[in-house]
């Protein structure tokens, strides 16, 4: 077994897309970035990519290439998982902290859990999606940024046959 973790931070802009774990909420500004800016898929997608010892994001997607402008962040983390499979990793669990003063994210939580379990194959039960505000401090609390944290498991031995 091996354990990886996952930071990512990106900025609130007006005129962007709010994306996270692939889920477009409702939000007069969104996150800036080379790609949708899933903050939440980036940080998930380091963290598989740490468990494996394979880099981080950067080293694969990176933001000075036109091919993934604009990219649902959804190909980063299926094609990243993808590889894990092939080499006979499998996921276990994963834990995700989101950091944003606003929007709320109490709604939105289970939305966001539900479709990361759907990205990668897991049981509800092995996804949890917690939500922090940054309590009106720093970047995060003066609602500049949203932030997100991501551990994960991963198992050889579950590995399914001929992975
Ligand atoms: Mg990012």
């Amino acid at each position: 077994m091996r354990v990886g973790i996952g930071h990512d931070t990106h900025r609130l802009e007006a005129g962007r897309p709010l994306i996270l774990g692939g889920v477009r909420i409702e939000h007069p500004r969104g996150l800036a970035g080379h790609s949708d800016a899933d903050v939440v898929l980036h940080a998930v997608t380091d963290a598989l990519l740490g468990a494996a010892g394979l880099g981080d994001i950067g080293d694969w997607y990176p933001d000075t290439d036109p091919a993934f402008h604009q990219c649902d962040s959804a190909v980063f983390l299926q094609e990243t998982l993808h590889k894990l499979n092939q080499s006979g990793w499998c996921v276990v669990n994963l834990d995700v902290i989101l950091f944003a003063q606003e929007p709320k994210l109490g709604p939105v939580k289970q939305q966001v859990r539900a479709n990361l379990a759907r990205l990668l194959g897991l049981a509800q039960d092995a996804v949890n999606v917690k939500a922090k505000t940054g309590e009106k401090v720093g970047a995060i609390g003066r609602a500049e940024a949203i932030a997100c944290q991501a551990a994960v498991l991963i198992d050889q031995r579950a590995a399914p046959r001929g992975a």
